[in-house]
């Protein structure tokens, strides 16, 4: 990596987040045509690679000291615990450039994950460009569309440092500050009280009565896991949800729906096909106790466990409805219901955090949410994007990859064809917010960045082919 030239102190905004004192005083390294990405997870390093193959200088801050993100299930942040495996399968998970291998099972462990993120940076020969065990701080946009990007040492230790970049993709998850809920007299309540972010092993279980708070696919895996490991296991759940299996007719569910997906059906059609199947695969959940589901299929993330109804079945998960009020030795329940759980587990899911970005740079919302197209371009800031802000129902990488392939042609094309690359902002500016789901999602955090992962691939790859790269 070449040593970067000092410049003139940063450019003040009071917008952006607070400098450390004396910062104004510390000279900028100006990176020159340098793209810095924030973040060495999976959609991390599909923009290194990405952007590399586009003919990049990048330099990758992470502020762990190894890459993989929620995949290393060593890095203090990662919401992954010792039984994850994959809820997508493989072959819909993977980059489309670096499959995984054959001999894998259809859905791998986390640990499986990690090495395979590893092998990728190793093949495509990532890590020399990322900076392990650094924050960024600080990204402010500076004269020119440029950036000025502050970093640390993670933790705090040692001085800032501030490099001016030609432009920064934002990777940095969405799946690792935890969405705390709030419910009276939970202050009070004497039993242990953890986000899902904290289950790390089925040891925290043993010997307790345990509640399991949130329906996703992390409340039902933490239910299932309590079913086998804890004394009594309550599940408690806003509405009723359609469980799908993992297997449906001895292939990946997901492969299945894939199937169905190519067909192009009308939506209608795909939900009363999705009914017939769960119908004829999983029945009636009704029977189970567990609540009939207010809404269609598609209208709500996918949740995939085949495991949780037959715990139902066994006895060992009772299904409960919200929670009404916590007291200081139990929890009530709709009707009047009193449980004395010891172990409250909050599978409440995250939510977005871009705390080195002043607010307006991504237009977020009063509740955080921000406003982009393609879940990847802000409106006002032609050099700035975000990879992998995306929930598909299918896995991310292939998703991230195609995506990290649109911003790096985005990048190169500001040079070799400006005026395509002002075409393209006028769609960025109209198409910001678009959703790309054609079914009515449930109002929830939980949705904000849901996406068909068909419907979005088919829009990435418009915007690929409208970008196709002119002659350097
Ligand atoms: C329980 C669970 C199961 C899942 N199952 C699946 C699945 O089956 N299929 C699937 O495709 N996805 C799944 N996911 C989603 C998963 O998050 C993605 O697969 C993937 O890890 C997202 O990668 P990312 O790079 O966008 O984010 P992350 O993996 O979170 O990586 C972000 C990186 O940025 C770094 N970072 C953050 N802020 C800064 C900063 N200021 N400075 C420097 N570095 C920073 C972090 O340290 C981290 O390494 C699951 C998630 C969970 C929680």
């Amino acid at each position: 990596m070449s040593q970067p030239e000092p410049a003139e102190p940063p450019v003040d905004d009071a917008s952006a987040p607070a400098a450390e004192p004396g910062a104004a005083n510390r000279p900028v390294y100006d990176r020159g045509d340098t793209v810095c990405v924030v973040g060495a997870g999976a959609s991390g390093l599909a923009a290194v690679k990405n952007l590399r193959e586009h003919g990049f200088d990048v330099d990758c801050y992470e502020r762990e000291t190894g890459i993989g993100g929620a995949w290393n299930w060593r890095h203090d942040r990662s919401p992954v615990y010792a039984s994850t495996h994959l809820i997508s399968s493989r072959p819909l998970t993977q980059y489309p450039d670096f499959p995984m291998p054959d001999s894998w099972p259809d859905y791998p462990h986390h640990s499986q994950l990690l090495s395979y993120l590893e092998r990728y940076a190793d093949h495509f020969g990532l890590r020399q460009h990322i900076w392990f065990g650094t924050e960024v701080v600080r990204a402010v946009p500076v004269d020119g569309g440029r950036w000025e990007v502050t970093t640390r040492s993670t933790g705090g230790y040692g001085p800032e440092r501030t490099q001016r970049y030609a432009a920064v993709v934002v990777a940095n998850g969405h799946n690792w500050a935890p969405k705390q809920p709030t419910y009276e007299g939970l202050e009070d309540f004497r039993g242990t009280v953890i986000h899902a972010s904290a289950y790390k092993d089925p040891a925290q279980l043993r010997g307790k009565r345990v509640l399991v708070v949130g329906a996703g696919n992390t409340g039902c895996d933490l239910a299932v896991e309590a079913a086998q490991s804890a004394t009594a296991c309550w599940h408690s759940t806003r509405r009723g949800y359609w469980y799908a299996p993992k297997y449906v007719f001895g292939r990946p569910a997901d492969q299945v729906n894939d199937a169905v997906l190519a067909l192009r059906l009308p939506l209608r059609a795909r939900q009363w096909l999705f009914h017939r199947t769960l119908r004829l695969t999983v029945g009636d959940l009704t029977r189970f106790g567990l609540p009939a589901p207010d809404h269609r299929v598609y209208e709500t993330h996918p949740i995939a466990n085949s495991q949780l109804v037959y715990h139902v079945g066994h006895g060992r998960i009772t299904p409960v409805g919200d929670v009404v009020r916590f007291h200081r030795d139990g929890v009530e329940l709709p009707g009047g219901v009193e449980i004395e759980p010891d172990l409250v587990i909050f599978a409440t899911g995250y939510l977005p955090r871009f705390e080195f970005l002043a607010p307006d740079v991504l237009e977020l919302d009063a509740a955080g949410r921000p406003s982009l197209y393609l879940n990847a371009f802000p409106r006002h800031h032609p050099t700035l994007a975000v990879a992998g802000l995306l929930q598909p129902d299918s896995g991310l990488f292939t998703l991230v990859h195609w995506q990290t392939v649109a911003i790096a042609r985005v990048l190169r094309l500001r040079e070799t064809a400006p005026q395509r690359a002002a075409a393209f902002r006028t769609r960025v500016v109209a198409g910001a917010d678009q959703r790309w789901n054609r079914a009515k999602l449930k109002e929830s955090t939980r949705h904000w960045f849901e996406v068909s992962h068909t419907d979005y691939l088919r829009a990435v790859q418009r915007t690929l082919d409208e970008l196709e790269l002119a002659p350097r």
